[in-house]
């Protein structure tokens, strides 16, 4: 951990915010300005902002904005600075600004750290999105997941290489488990139980990322570079938590549903979800993380007879996963609709369909009469083929071969 030694007698916007509270009542903080905390970025952060996404900018601002006031140190730190105005001794004020620097400085960088792994994302999407605006788009195409499996034809039929009379074979439910479903694309459990007062929430979402390309394979051919995917949990840092224990959790889920008909087949995958999740959780808990090493990829087509004059088209569609699921811990109101008698919703977010209480047999019979038998996917590491079913009911754990 950093100490006061380690820094160099510090300047830049903090200390000089410091040193101002430290001539005034510091009850009196005033709105630190935009520009302000622009420049807190800039010189006690070092961060290059002619070279930030407008959107990664304003979040660091609204960050700082946001938390500069809540720091938990702010009462301590009244105290010290408040002692100062009784010490005439320059030194010793310099010392405890110093300190009190210190320690704000890390607050805010850990805050910068964590806001940085969570925008990542969503700067890299707006940065694409741009790129693909300067590329000028000819056509956008809105498809859902599951008919994009067979959107495209492989060869123009008559011009045309959309395929609108998409024959597909439904899933077959024979080989296919309760497990493989709940970690479907776009299938949300949430689960609500009384604690004290209030709800306690647990969400948990299949929130693949998802990359598409659609190529004319006769022309070119990507060559991906195979990225690891970061394993470790994204977390945010709550402001107000409250901790629990994992095993608390559990038995508050249990004392609550243990009656319901579904618990017995939601619990062991909350077991397992709970088993990567750290031992004590800060409600409001919120965590992202990829649960497979490397992404996959496949190519999505469909097959029509060649004739020889299209020997120059092959076109099919890049769909690349990097699987990701997230999850959200949190208290809400007793005014809403959940009762004790559907503790349980299961969300097919594709098909915007809820199933409650009593739902297994329901959720069954929509995989069966909703959904479609779903491509293999080939791991961008050891280029193994996986088929679907296998990677949900691993959780989308593939046992990489290839370290
Ligand atoms: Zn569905
Ligand atoms: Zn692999």
């Amino acid at each position: 951990m950093a100490t006061a030694e380690n820094y160099c007698e510090p300047e830049g916007p903090i200390i000089e915010l410091l040193k101002t509270l430290a001539s005034r009542d510091l009850k009196e903080m005033a709105i630190i300005s935009d520009s302000k905390l622009i420049e807190i970025l800039k010189k006690d952060f070092y961060m290059d902002t002619t070279v930030l996404h407008k959107f990664e900018m304003d979040v660091y601002v609204n960050v700082l904005k946001e938390h500069i006031k809540k720091w938990p140190g702010w009462d301590n730190c009244d105290r010290n600075i408040n002692r100062i105005k009784t010490i005439k001794d320059k030194a010793a004020v310099a010392m405890i600004l110093k300190k009190e620097y210190v320690k704000l400085k890390e607050y805010l960088q850990h805050l910068l750290n964590v806001t940085q792994e969570l925008a990542a994302d969503k700067v890299s999407e707006l940065k694409e999105k741009e790129n693909l605006k300067k590329e000028q788009i000819v056509m956008e195409v809105f498809a859902s997941r599951q008919q994009m499996n067979n959107l495209f034809y492989r060869y123009p039929v008559r011009n045309n290489i959309f395929n609108i009379n998409v024959k597909r074979r439904k899933l077959n439910m024979q080989n296919t488990t309760l497990k493989s479903i709940l970690n479907w694309y776009g299938v949300e459990i949430t689960i609500k139980v009384p604690m004290n007062d209030k709800w306690l929430v647990f969400e948990r979402r299949n929130s693949h990322k998802l990359r598409h390309a659609l190529m004319n394979k006769k022309l070119s051919f990507n060559m991906h570079k195979n990225i690891k995917l970061d394993q470790n949990a994204l977390v945010k840092l709550p402001e107000h938590s409250i901790k629990i224990l994992k095993s608390q959790m559990l038995k508050i889920f249990d004392k609550a549903i243990y009656e319901n008909p579904d618990y017995k087949y939601i619990l062991p995958i909350i077991e397992y979800d709970l088993v990567k999740l750290p031992k004590t959780l800060n409600i409001p808990f919120s965590l992202r993380r990829y649960t497979s090493k490397y992404s996959f990829i496949r190519y999505l087509y469909s097959d029509v007879p060649l004739e020889d004059n299209l020997m120059k088209y092959d076109i099919q569609l890049e769909e690349i996963i990097s699987p990701m699921c997230e999850f959200n811990i949190d208290f809400s109101d007793l005014n809403d609709s959940f009762t004790l008698d559907n503790p349980i919703k299961v969300i097919c977010t594709e098909c915007d369909v809820t199933f409650t209480n009593d739902f297994m047999s329901e959720l069954l019979n929509h995989f069966k009469n909703k959904h479609y038998e779903d491509p293999d996917w080939i791991c961008m590491n050891c280029k193994k083929v996986c088929p679907v079913k296998s990677l949900t009911n691993s959780g989308w754990n593939h046992a990489c071969e290839l370290v």
